[in-house]
């Protein structure tokens, strides 16, 4: 007897070499039939007899290759079709809703055994992968994911090469991305005007200019970084200055993971396929690495950005130059990544002194991922490559298709299908022309990408944003604005799937609050569709607006004429004797008057202004540099906890943090060294953010609380305030999924929009 049964598995199964796996399983029980991808499925036609088939549906979830995330397996039976054999058929396209793509994966061991293997076909071939590795979303024009819907559709393959695709026994079985010396992609070295120097040896060519101290801008899977020799003072010297970049941490790549010296988190993160930037504290890397590195790779920063290869050609460079590598994307400050040949030697020319290039195609620009570890787990600070576009599920439903535009700094979008929820990679800061045009075309892109049409789309409060005038391109009646803190809150409640009532903190740099301030130390109670606000820190005048956050001295003003009542004269000299009195002056005539100083709770801002009275900076070249220097010199023990005060009798509750800066400002005067004051303030804000949580759990029954906003990127903060809220009894959740800062807020905004439009249908439907 025989019996024939369809099998669709459902999740990331295309391009993770999940048919070859299903090929060897089927064969080896006497299985016939078919594999094919049908739009973001696989489907698996299986006919023999009916023991086998059991055996095979209970082996296929083990089966399942490693890069693979299932998350449904589907069967019925079929009529007899009578199969000759076991075969692998090209792809069917289909008009899908959600439409999966791996992630880029990073080389893996056997295909980097190859690479430096003298007697392998694809010895030194900087674009060896397989089915466990290579580039995935990074080439993908169209889906279902085949080699002629990628870049790779302009190389044929050589025969040798044909033969491994179709050799069901070989690690190449269907690499759709496979390639050699013979048939595939070839790097050339470009001088700065784009003329090539030559077919001999481009990574010699590299090499060489690495070790003379040149800056090489290197071709990878989502873009063009520019490399140079860590070590050297002058090179990464030169470097910040052509590219403008003064201050903001380099993250290095190393060539191995043996830096990190005990193994855990870290190390699995560093080395997992994904291939983030990992932000690894200083004590943490060996002594000789730190001697080694230039001083003002990352100075000041309490962590390192550290990478290990991801790509062959990483693998050649860094084992070929023997010293770690700046590897910082290849953009001017404040510009989307480059990623085409011409264009990127256009606006890469004037920094880079070669070109290190292929022609295998970037379709999707994607940069580096950045994590950190953050209350024990990983965290992402920026998700892209690797990361993106798998999706997140959500244990909600959105009754139509959502656009999320995100926010201003930071940006990502996010599509929401039915509970399905793909965040697009990092695009940036949306502050130029560039960043807007980027930005459009992302949002094309993941449409076509995921096959789906937006009937609505949700964007931030604020007017201004570029992210809120693209939604504005939409009617009215499609929109959903959605409150800033309100979105980081439900981004933190929709990676956990968590759909009950919650208590939200959200401390951050500024978002738009519905009464016109500038929101950022929030406590919201967030219930359906909606939200409450708790409790905020106390207003205080921000100097300039935007200004203060590069003029961290400005909030420190602002805190100071708040704490002593305006009697401030006997003790800013004192403390901001490096400002003039000229500019004490006006600023103090704006906080006075208000013009030009709107009102904010912003948390970020008070920790600019805690780092200005210590003396850590009065100027900052990026928004919150100033509060990561404030959390780089805190440690051990604090000698006191300083005072604040909590007025329930307005609505919202007042967090008074006045008597926290008079301490602050006392403990300075008398000589306090910087380390105990900043030491003594985190451990004093966790404090009060857990008492203000646990009396709004007091009050409202909620027993859950999220930790929110960019502000909590403060590994030390976030530490503390977790250890105080489950010591009050109450559970903690943190983001481990999407960022805590401005690049999960599309996820947010995403998840605000189906519950209004859920409860605007439960409503109808009642009517
Ligand atoms: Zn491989
Ligand atoms: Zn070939
Ligand atoms: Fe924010």
């Amino acid at each position: 007897m025989i019996e024939r049964m369809l099998i669709e598995v459902r999740g990331i199964v295309q391009g993770v070499g999940f048919r070859p796996r299903v090929y060897s399983l089927a064969t080896s029980l006497g299985l016939r039939g078919e594999a094919r991808n049908r739009g973001a499925h696989l489907l698996i036609d299986l006919e023999g007899d009916p023991t086998s088939v059991r055996t095979f549906l209970d082996r296929l979830p083990a089966a399942a290759p490693a890069h693979s995330q299932v998350d449904e397996i589907l069967f019925r039976n079929l009529p007899l079709a009578f199969h000759p054999n076991f075969a692998i058929v090209p792809s069917v396209s289909a008009q899908e809703d959600d439409v999966r793509i791996s992630p880029d994966l990073a080389t893996c061991d056997a295909c980097l055994a190859e690479l430096f293997d003298r007697a392998d076909r694809r010895y030194r071939y900087p674009f060896i992968n397989c089915t466990n590795c290579g580039p995935r979303f990074t080439i993908t024009i169209d889906v279902p994911y085949d080699r002629h819907r990628t870049t790779m559709r302009r190389f044929p393959m050589c025969a040798a090469c044909f033969r491994e695709y179709e050799d069901p026994s070989d690690r190449r079985f269907h690499a759709e991305a496979i390639a050699c010396q013979a048939c595939g992609p070839t790097l050339r070295a470009l001088d700065n005007q784009g003329s090539d120097l030559g077919p001999d040896d481009p990574i010699g060519a590299a090499v060489a200019a690495l070790r003379r101290g040149a800056i090489v801008a290197v071709k990878g899977l989502g873009g063009y970084h520019l490399a140079c020799d860590a070590t050297s003072r002058t090179a990464v010297g030169m470097l910040r200055r052509r590219k403008r970049r003064d201050d903001k941490p380099l993250a290095i790549m190393v060539s191995t993971a043996d830096v990190i010296r005990t193994p855990g988190e870290l190390r699995d993160l560093l080395t997992g396929s994904a291939r983030p930037i990992v932000l690894v504290d200083r004590c943490a890397l060996p002594d000789e690495l730190l001697r080694a590195l230039a001083p003002d790779v990352a100075a000041g920063c309490p962590a390192l950005g550290v990478m290990l290869p991801y790509t062959p050609l990483h693998h050649l460079l860094l084992s070929d130059v023997d010293r770690p590598l700046v590897m910082t994307s290849g953009n001017r400050t404040d510009e989307p990544i480059a990623y085409e040949n011409r264009q990127s030697i256009e606006r890469l020319g004037g920094i880079a002194d070669l070109f290190l290039t292929h022609d295998r195609q970037i379709e999707a620009r994607c940069d580096d991922s950045v994590c950190r570890i953050l209350a024990g787990r990983p965290s992402p600070v920026r998700r892209a490559r690797g990361y993106a576009p798998a999706p997140i599920t959500l244990s909600e439903v959105a009754p139509l298709p959502v656009l999320a535009v995100g926010g201003h700094l930071k940006n990502t979008v996010c599509v929401l299908a039915g509970s399905r929820a793909s965040l697009s990679t990092h695009i940036g800061d949306l502050e130029s022309a560039a960043a807007y045009v980027t930005l459009a075309e992302e949002v094309a892109r993941w449409r076509r990408l995921l096959g789906v049409a937006p009937a609505i789309v949700a964007h931030d409060l604020h007017p201004d944003y570029l992210s809120t005038r693209f939604a504005h391109e939409y009617p009215a009646e499609r929109r959903i604005p959605v409150q800033h803190h309100h979105a980081h809150v439900l981004s933190c409640a929709a990676e956990h799937g968590f759909t009950a009532p919650l208590i939200g903190v959200a401390f951050d740099g500024a978002g738009l609050g519905t009464d016109g301030a500038v929101w950022g130390g929030e406590f919201l109670l967030t219930e359906g569709p909606t939200f409450r606000r708790m409790a905020c820190l106390g207003y205080v005048p921000m100097p300039g607006g935007d200004v203060a956050s590069r003029q961290p001295w400005r909030m420190a003003l602002a805190h100071i004429r708040a704490a002593f009542e305006g009697e401030d004269e006997p003790v800013v000299p004192r403390l901001l004797a490096r400002v003039s009195r000229r500019a004490i002056q006006s600023v103090r005539r704006m906080i006075d008057t208000g013009v030009s100083a709107p009102p904010t709770s912003s948390a970020g801002r008070l920790f600019d202004a805690v780092a200005a009275i210590v003396g850590l900076r009065d100027q900052a070249s990026f928004e919150g540099q100033a509060a990561m220097e404030l959390e780089a010199i805190a440690h051990g023990e604090p000698s006191r906890a300083y005072g604040w005060a909590l007025d329930t009798s307005a609505d919202p509750w007042i967090v008074d943090v006045r008597p926290l800066i008079r301490d602050v400002v006392e403990d300075v005067l008398a000589g306090l060294p910087p380390e105990a004051v900043s030491t003594a303030f985190h451990e004093t804000l966790a404090a009060t953010i857990a008492h203000v949580a646990s009396e709004v759990a007091a009050r409202t029954g909620v027993r859950t609380v999220a930790l929110t906003g960019g502000v909590f990127q403060n590994a030390r903060l976030t530490s503390l305030a977790l250890d105080a809220l489950r010591t009050s009894g109450l559970n903690v959740l943190t983001h481990s999924r999407v960022p805590c800062n401005d690049g999960g807020l599309s996820l947010g905004q995403a998840l605000v929009a189906a519950r209004i439009l859920r409860g605007e249908t439960e409503q109808s439907s009642c009517a």
